[in-house]
């Protein structure tokens, strides 16, 4: 019988889920727990099936849009808002039909609801650094309020050569703000233009992308030079994943994002070293269920490359902590 293949496999560390995915996650569990199914949610819980899957199959139904509850759950079963945060005309709408609504909203991207709150109040025209089609940057940009007759002072920056040929709408102060799961280097550029073309332009105090998203990049950049291949397991609509893949792509010879580990590209006898990591919505069981497979066709050593630990909890929203 032939011996199969000597595989290293390096771990990045810290991957997987961040403190505001457990959260979000521990909120339908407990609203499973204290209400019963079924347990209505907007949007994807977090950007992951297999999480959304699991959470199905406990009686949790996922909607696009508040309508999309059956007339007669509006009232009596509880409806939740996913991680990514939601505008506040939804919030408004689901207080208006009394709706039993639970925020499931990170509190780092609540910090930069708040942000943006203030920096309208104090008259800046905002730049949004992020992702046009990002749920996350549609409940904050859904943050400021409405004038009518008037446009918001927003406007949404997605790559350097917007920040290079933005053009201040009126006289206003400018601020800027970011999305949470961006790069950390393509963010930098942008901001190093906005702040040559614009000195006094105002930043959030500490910046908005969130500990996790830059503790999982800085991991993937410390093992991906030292790989044949990285895998990083996630989802196409996850940002956090994307960012992930496209640092592993540029500093490994070659990167996959895969979904678990059914999902293996070929390994052919070239590849002496994988590296893994997950991004903040995908669980450790994903991680361990890659390597079992590669265990199948490899000898697999593993290796645990920490570059810093994480100990940040998140409180659970109030009404899941009151008695019934
Ligand atoms: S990635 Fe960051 S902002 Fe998003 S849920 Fe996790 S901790 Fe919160």
């Amino acid at each position: 019988m032939r011996e199969s293949p000597a595989l290293k496999v390096l771990l990045a560390s810290p991957r997987g889920f961040c403190a505001g995915v457990e959260r979000a996650v521990e909120i339908v569990e407990k609203t499973l727990e204290k209400h019963g199914k079924p347990v209505y949610v907007r949007h994807q819980i977090v950007h992951n099936a297999y999480v959304v899957e699991k959470l199905q199959k406990k009686g949790v139904v996922f909607v696009d849009e508040l309508e999309d509850i059956p007339e007669k759950h509006q009232k009596t079963r509880p409806v939740i808002f996913s991680a990514h945060g939601v505008a506040k005309g939804i919030t408004q709408k689901a207080k208006d039909k009394k709706m039993l609504a639970i925020n499931a909203t990170c509190p780092l991207v609540e910090k930069v609801h708040r942000e943006v709150e203030r920096f309208q109040k104090d008259g800046y025209h905002i730049l949004l650094i992020g992702h046009k089609y990002h749920p996350e940057v549609a409940g904050t940009m859904g943050q400021l309020v409405q004038i009518a007759g008037q446009k918001p002072p927003i406007t949404l920056v997605e790559t350097k050569k917007d920040a290079e040929i933005f053009t201040p709408p009126d006289e206003r102060p400018l601020a800027y703000v970011t999305q949470t799961t961006l790069s950390l280097d393509d963010t930098n550029e942008i901001t190093e233009v906005l702040k040559k073309r614009f000195p006094s332009i105002n930043a959030p105090k500490k910046g908005d992308i969130c500990y996790a998203t830059a503790n999982r990049q800085n991991a993937v950049k410390t093992i991906a030079p030292q790989c044949d291949m990285m895998l990083v397991i996630g989802a196409k609509n996850s940002s956090n994943s994307m960012r992930l893949l496209e640092i592993a792509q540029n500093l490994s010879k070659k990167a996959e994002l895969i979904t678990d580990g059914d999902n293996l590209p070929k390994i052919d006898k070239k590849i002496k070293t994988i590296g893994i990591t997950a991004s903040a919505s995908a669980p450790e069981i994903l991680v361990q269920q890659t390597i079992k497979t590669l265990q199948k066709t490899h000898q697999v050593t593993l290796q645990d490359i920490p570059i810093t630990k994480e100990a940040v909890v998140f409180k659970m929203p109030k009404e899941l902590n009151q008695k019934r």
